[in-house]
This record gives C-alpha cells, structure tokens and sequence, in this order.
C-alpha cells in the first residue's frame, strides 16, 4: 500500500487540524479526529474495520473515502550487526532509506529527510545521487510507521521501547526540508500518539545557519552538527556550504541554540579522514573554536563507498585525536560504524534505484553512447 492512490485521500502524515478537515469534508465530527489519532499514531492500526471504538457503518464510509496509507517496502536488510535497513518506495517512483541501530534493548532510528541531497559533501555517498526531492511530512513520518511494523512495536510502548530514539542523520539535509520536517517532528512527539519525547530526537544538520535558531525555538530537539573541518579553507572544499555559512556563523548559532546546556549538549560529528582533518593540531583547534557552546563530539570513522577518494584516519590517530578533546573536558567517543556490510553506516546511503540507474549509465557509457551532464562529483 502506498500513501495515497488516486481514489481515496492518505491520513499518515495530516495533522490534527487536517484530520478534522477532512473529517469535516465528509460531514463527520471533529471529535472523530481524536479517536482517529490513537488508532492511527498509538495502535498502529491501517485498517479501517480493526479500529473498534467506531462503529461498523462509519469504519466502512472512512474506508470508502481513505486510507491509512504507508511507504512502500522495496527491501527490507538486517545486518550481521543487527542494524537494519529499508528501502522504501513513493508514489512517484523515488526512493529513501531509513535505518535503525538496536543498542542494548532500545536503539536509534535514522530517518531520510530528502531524496538524495541538494549537497555535495565530498566524503558522503548520499551527496552524489542526481535525483534529489523533499520528502513529504507522510513520508518522513511513514519511516517511522514501517519500522515500528517491522519490529512489531505497536501499540505505542509506553515504558521501555526498542525504537526508543531518532536520528535525523539518514538522506537529506533537514533543514533545507523544514516546513515537512518540522511537521513530521510534531506528529512523531505528539504524547497521544507515537510520543517520543523531543530529548530523544536529534536533527542533524551541514549547518543551515539561519534555520538553527527557528529549529530550536519550534521543536527543541537535540542539535547535532555535522563539522569535520576546523578551517573555512579546508571546510569550503569538503563541505561547500560552508561558503554560505561559514564556521563563525555557524558556531555562533550554535552559542545561541536555545535549550542547549551543559545538560543537553550541541553534538558536533566530525569525520575522521585521513591525512586531511585529523592531526593533533587540528584537534587543539577544535577545542578552541567550540569554546562556550555546551559540546560533545561524535568522532565518526570515515566509511568507503564504491569510487570516493578519502581513507578512514588510522585508529591511532583517532585515539589521539579523541584524546586531545577528552583532555579539554568533552566527550569523545570514536562511533563503531554499524551496518557496513548493507551499506546502512553513515554517508553511505543512497537510493539503490539509482545505483541501478548508474550501472545502466555505465553499460551505455561503455557502449559509447553518451550521457547528459550532471552537476555533481563523485560517480564511479
Ligand atoms: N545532511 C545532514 C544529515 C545527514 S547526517 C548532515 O550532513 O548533517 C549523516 C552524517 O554522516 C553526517 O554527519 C555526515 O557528515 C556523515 N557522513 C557523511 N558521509 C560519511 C561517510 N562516508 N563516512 C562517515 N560519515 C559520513
Ligand atoms: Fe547532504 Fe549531509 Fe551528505 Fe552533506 S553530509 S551531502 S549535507 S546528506
């Protein structure tokens, strides 16, 4: 089932306003929305005649004009390391992967923000895929539904949970997705519904100065950045957004991200790439520019993908590195890459319909027709 056909009207991803609007459309009550809500968001439930506090006559009419709606599922992945990985597929064709990470009985799902990503990051996979669309509130939440089917975790646990926390870290820049992103957020936090709490939610973000500061005052998640440079010159190559936002913009937003504290601190991903950003000096550097916001730091060991450039700095480099910042007072851990072996690790997630569409590219490249040019680097 995909989220909407071209019958009946798709209710994953309205929210509350919406759902009585369109209750309203088909001469319902808007208390009807409530009790819509919890089948939908807390049972899980996408069939009609499974929710049992409305009786059979309307149960057959809502059916008659909706439907719950999901993403489809084109493959589903589990990991030698018990990660595990959809790949899902929208109405138009496109596709996005969400992917989660069990840790001990809870664990961290990654949602997709966008079809690919307007962004050329050099180390990040996702970077170079040409087709790139905003994913729809409806599908950012429908990433969240299909994982909860896929464990089983419904109704909506109300104490310990495996799908216990989010990571806007998948495909995507978020904060280029906002007004979609921000209304998934609200529907995912929403306490009568799949209410997980904005403290275990973290958007990550290549550092959309301007939508920082209107991401914490609107949603208060957690704020991960992703830095991995500590120079504008090295940073603009890498990370070419950083010729809009560069790195004194960018930290000063970070001083002023409301909520952040002591207590919740802003996490700033640095990746660790050999030879290029991960000297002793460098680290020094980074205690330095961090100085007065609340800061953790994620050390992420670069993960290959098929064509890229970069090397994963060697492990003791990472440790001195990690060091030099646990010396300093903060916290350092280099992340044990999860899911390498289905391509689920950070940076390395694209579309595989496009993977395929590159190998045809490939074949015929190799046939000698020619292609159209695209803009982006990185293609093997
Ligand atoms: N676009 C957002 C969200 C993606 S998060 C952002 O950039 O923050 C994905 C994280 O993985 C980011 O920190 C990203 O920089 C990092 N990453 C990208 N490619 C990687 C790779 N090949 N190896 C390890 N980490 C990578
Ligand atoms: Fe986009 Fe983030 Fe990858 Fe950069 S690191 S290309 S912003 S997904």
């Amino acid at each position: 089932m995909n989220i909407s056909n071209t019958h009946k009207r798709a209710l994953l991803g309205l929210d509350r306003t919406q759902l009585k609007a369109e209750l309203d459309a088909i001469g319902e009550k808007p208390f009807r929305a409530k009790q819509l809500w919890h089948w939908i968001y807390y049972q899980g439930v996408t069939d009609f005649s499974l929710m049992t506090t409305i009786a059979r006559p309307l149960q057959e009419k809502l059916a008659e004009h909706f439907i719950v709606g999901r993403p489809g599922l084109s493959r589903e992945q589990t990991s030698k390391d018990t990660s595990r990985k959809w790949l899902l597929n929208f109405d138009d064709g496109n596709e996005a992967e969400t992917v989660f990470i069990p840790d001990d009985g809870r664990g961290a799902l990654c949602l997709s923000s966008q079809v690919g990503c307007t962004l050329t990051c050099q180390f990040c996979h996702t970077g170079t895929q040409r087709l790139v669309r905003n994913l729809s509130a409806a599908e950012i939440v429908g990433q969240m539904m299909v994982a909860r089917d896929s464990y089983g975790e419904w109704p909506s646990p109300r104490g310990e949970r495996l799908l216990s926390n989010i990571v806007l870290m998948g495909m995507g820049e978020p904060l280029f997705n906002y007004d979609n992103v921000k209304k998934a957020l609200q529907i995912i936090m929403d306490g009568e519904g799949i209410s997980i709490s904005k403290r275990r939610i973290t958007l990550s973000t290549s550092g959309v100065v301007p939508m920082i500061r209107q991401c914490g005052a609107d949603l208060g998640v957690n704020l991960a950045i992703s830095l991995h440079a500590v120079s504008d010159e090295l940073r603009d190559v890498i990370m070419p957004i950083n010729k809009k936002y560069p790195l004194k913009e960018l930290l000063q937003a970070c001083r002023e991200y409301p909520g952040s504290n002591n207590a919740r601190r802003i996490t700033f991903e640095y990746v660790m790439l050999k030879g290029i950003n991960d000297s002793p000096s460098d680290a020094r550097e980074l205690v330095r520019l961090v100085k007065g916001v609340p800061a953790k730091f994620n050390l992420i060991p670069f993960n290959k993908w098929p064509g890229v450039e970069f090397d994963c700095s060697e492990a003791l480099a990472m440790k001195r590195f990690s060091e030099i910042l646990n010396d300093a007072g903060y916290s350092a851990p280099i992340r044990v890459p999860r899911g390498r072996d289905i391509l689920a690790a950070c940076g390395q997630l694209k579309s595989d319909s496009e993977r395929e569409k590159l190998s045809r590219l490939k074949a015929r490249r190799e046939q000698g027709i020619e292609d159209d040019h695209h803009p982006n680097q990185g293609y093997s």
